[in-house]
């Protein structure tokens, strides 16, 4: 009896950490390399384990008026989402811990909610296609109108944003790269009223931060870098505003778009390695893109890391590395673009991106992508293999066309 209390004792340590307190509160000089691997984690106590334990449950012990910060029932709390959501808090520079919920979509759903009815969503022409395309339904239903934006336009974007309700910012965009002058639009949006929401799936917080360059609201498919393993969907919202992550609280519990335990567990293990796998896919990303670049059966290459490229000098003023998506155009039309991606051996021929291994997909095979996307462009997430294998890969394939 005496080791089971006393295991009940160690163990209410553990499940008594809140949000507001962690245990291992982390260092304010600690780099953001070393708060994902010492953040999130048990008080350094004898057999307190080094991980927290992953709690399946659908509610908890409680009686009579609900305490403030109490529990109560899983669907508004669990203590998995705790470390995950204080890293993530910290890595974007935000005052409150981060809210996961069960999918990137579901986040942005819950963001697209404060678009209020009948208001202006200011939104990049090119944009993950999912936050186009429920945009696009909602606007369909009149609950929203859509001001669409080329967000690497400065002044295409200042313009639309007079009597806009909220701006919608992806940099780079998916699929096509594009680099947004973040801190001048959220300047902008600022001064004008407007809410700011950032998509900081494809930059990370290693790379970009944009609730310090003015966001209200940062998004997150967890799916992709944060995770890092392609095997967990889930998604998540930053802000520094509380008021804001009371009602986007709210919204989780009464949508009921919650994460779960485990996948919250395996994305906070994954988050552990994401610098160095992030250091890793972008030095094989700005090879392969130089090397893309100069293939005589490539037609166009966009990655933020090429001199060349559009967005080249934004991304090195803004961004603290280019990241590990490249875009490129091969083969005559969609059918050879697909004979190429057919044609991997090592690259994988499919959707996602953000994971160790290196996947390849033409993006117009969707019909929800904007017209605007060619028809034989690929969208490389370049993974953390050796280099050579996948210059070998891409090259064999090329040769193919
Ligand atoms: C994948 C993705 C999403 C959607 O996330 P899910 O986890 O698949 O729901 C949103 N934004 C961007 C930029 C993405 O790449």
């Amino acid at each position: 009896m005496k080791s089971i209390r006393g295991f009940v004792g160690a163990a209410r340590k553990v499940f008594s950490m809140n949000s507001s307190s962690m245990p291992s509160a982390p260092s304010p000089q600690w780099d953001p390399k070393t708060l994902i691997v010492a953040g999130g984690r048990p008080a350094h106590d004898t057999d307190a384990p080094v991980n927290y334990p992953v709690t399946f449950t659908s509610t908890y012990h409680s009686q009579g008026q609900a305490a403030a910060g109490e529990r109560v029932y899983a669907r508004f709390s669990n203590p998995t989402w705790d470390p995950f959501e204080e890293v993530l808090g910290q890595l974007e520079v935000a005052d409150s811990p981060a809210l996961v919920f069960s999918s990137g979509m579901a986040a942005i759903a819950a963001a697209l909610n404060l678009v209020p009815t009948g208001g202006v969503l200011v939104m990049p022409k090119h944009s993950y296609n999912g936050s186009l395309a429920l945009s696009s339904e909602l606007q369909a239903a009149g609950r929203l109108s859509i001001r669409p934006v080329d967000i690497a336009d400065t002044d295409d974007v200042i313009a639309a944003l007079q009597g806009a309700d909220v701006l919608w910012v992806e940099s780079p965009t998916n699929p096509m790269l594009e680099v947004a002058d973040l801190p001048v639009l959220l300047a902008e949006a600022k001064s004008r009223g407007v809410l700011s929401i950032v998509d900081n799936t494809f930059a990370t917080p290693l790379l970009q931060r944009p609730l310090t360059l003015g966001a209200d609201l940062v998004v997150h498919s967890v799916t992709k870098y944060l995770s890092g393993h392609s095997d967990v969907i889930m998604g998540a919202l930053v802000t520094s505003d509380e008021s804001l992550r009371q009602k986007l609280h709210g919204y989780r519990t009464l949508h009921g778009a919650i994460s779960s335990p485990m996948d919250t567990f395996l994305a906070l293990r994954g988050v552990r390695t994401m610098a160095v796998r992030i250091e890793r896919s972008q030095k094989n990303s700005q090879v392969l893109a130089e090397r893309l670049a100069g293939h005589p059966k490539v037609q166009a290459v966009r990655y933020p890391g090429l001199e060349q490229d559009p967005g080249h000098e934004r991304a090195t003023r803004l961004m603290d590395g280019y990241g590990s998506v490249i875009a490129f155009q091969a083969g005559q039309d969609a059918a050879q673009a697909d004979q190429l991606v057919a044609a991997f051996e090592l690259i994988t021929g499919a959707t996602s991106l953000g994971g160790v291994e290196t996947l390849a997909e033409r993006r117009a095979r969707h019909g929800s992508e904007p017209e605007t996307v060619p028809e034989n462009l690929i969208r490389l997430s370049v993974g953390i293999e050796e280099v050579e294998d996948l210059w070998r890969d891409l090259q064999q394939a090329l040769e193919q066309l």
